[in-house]
């Protein structure tokens, strides 16, 4: 007889994602003739950039030659695109990294996802709270979050991060944490850390032996010189930290999937007989087993956004998103929203008006304004009472949008 694995049961059924786009069809089957923009879903809306597309072209007519074909690549990703992420990625930053700490991926969900099998089930982990729903899900299969109980996993540490706080977590006193999941610049708070807070997490996870996943994805957002893009700026981080780093929103490449984790050989865990063993040599043997590499393809092209034509044209490109931001940020504020993020990163959070949830916020912006945003709930518990907004829409539906937005508002 096949079993489940009990653990599936218990996540929770409905992706937000999927409720939003019920609701949107809900509504456009009453609305047939409403024109609905989405400010709502992360994925991007402009091009590859040329640079990338040359290189993509060149990699696919290599692979239509005898000599130029390449099968199956190193497990770990090929050294002409490792090569480059140190190069451009970590030295300019004075981080050293050994080529063979990069380990190649189709996208950073896939390890964000996981790197936890490398851990044993009955760590404790903590998240900032809101966060990338995929953390803790990926937890829950292997049960390690306990049961869900008013919105929260009994095992899970939530540290919260609100207005309140100036969206700083502190790190609890009164529990423990094993694993710790940071996300900066921040999925869905659009908010960044300071190397000054920052390193009180590396020296919490060096004194307590905890493990920090550090997710990267959106560092490339990253205005302000004087915020880390890298963990690894942080002394001893190389001890405690895993890095995830993702071309999905530096280079529009959702639909190409590459992207790369940091593994650095000084990081070790420990069995119950006090033993230490090297992550490095753990997650290499699990990628070997169950991985056979991004495609060639992918890492040509990932390769080619780090020439310098390619660098100019995912700047231009980012740099267009984040003109979007400005301007939401604009719009909002004038019409007396309280809003975060949008400096150094491509999301924008909203504080609902006083007594306003987030799920009805989204609904009276649904049927007032046909725009949708992401009820900020669907986070986590302290995402209550926010939804979110991104940056990613062309200028023009994005300039619609604040329009209508704008003229919604004045309604009220
Ligand atoms: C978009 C995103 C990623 C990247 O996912 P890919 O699999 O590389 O497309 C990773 N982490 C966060 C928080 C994200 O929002």
């Amino acid at each position: 007889m096949a079993l489940v694995n009990v653990h599936f049961l218990n996540l929770q059924n409905n992706y937000l994602f999927a409720d939003i786009a019920k609701k949107v069809n809900a509504f456009k089957v009453m609305h047939p003739k409403a024109d609905v923009i989405s400010l709502g879903i992360g994925d991007v809306t402009q091009p590859l950039c040329p640079a990338v597309i040359e290189a993509m072209h060149k990699a696919t007519d290599e692979m239509s030659t005898a000599e130029g074909f390449h099968g199956y690549g190193p497990e770990q990703g090929y050294a002409f695109l490792r090569e480059a992420i140190l190069k451009n990625d970590f030295l300019p930053r004075g981080i050293h990294l050994d080529i063979d700490e990069v380990f190649i991926n189709d996208g950073a969900k896939s390890d964000t996802g996981n790197i936890q099998e490398l851990l044993h089930w009955d760590n404790f982990i903590g998240v900032t709270d809101p966060i990338y729903p995929v953390y803790i899900d990926s937890n829950v299969m292997i049960g390690r979050c306990g049961t869900f109980e008013d919105g929260r996993w009994t095992n899970v540490v939530y540290m919260p991060c609100t207005a309140e706080n100036g969206f700083t977590p502190s790190i609890p006193k009164d529990r423990h944490m094993d694993v710790i999941y940071l996300c900066y610049p921040n999925n869905p708070t659009g908010t960044v850390i300071t190397k000054q807070e920052l390193r009180k997490w590396v020296n919490y996870a060096l004194k307590n032996d905890a493990l920090i996943l550090y997710d990267a994805a959106y560092q490339a957002y990253i205005r302000d010189p004087e915020i880390p893009r890298s963990i690894y700026e942080i002394r001893g981080a190389r001890k405690c930290a895993i890095e995830f780093h993702s071309y999905s929103k530096t280079a529009g490449f959702t639909g190409v999937r590459c992207g790369y984790t940091i593994v650095p050989k000084d990081l070790t865990v420990a069995d119950f007989e006090g033993n230490r063993h090297s992550v490095h040599q753990l997650w290499n043997r699990r990628q070997c087993t169950k991985f056979n590499g991004a495609s060639y393809i992918s890492q040509r092209a990932a390769e080619a956004i780090y020439t310098p034509e390619g660098k100019v044209q995912i700047q231009a490109t980012i740099d267009y998103y984040m003109e979007n931001a400005r301007k939401m940020l604009d719009t909002l504020r004038s019409l007396g929203y309280e809003v975060y993020g949008g400096e150094n990163a491509p999301y924008i959070w909203l504080k609902t008006p006083e007594g306003t949830t987030s799920w009805q916020f989204f609904e009276a912006l649904l049927y007032g304004a046909n725009v949708v945003c992401t009820p900020g709930v669907g986070f986590g518990p302290s995402g209550e009472g926010y939804v979110r907004f991104t940056a990613f829409g062309s200028h023009e539906t994005t300039e619609e949008a604040l329009n209508r937005i704008k003229n919604w508002t004045k309604q009220h």
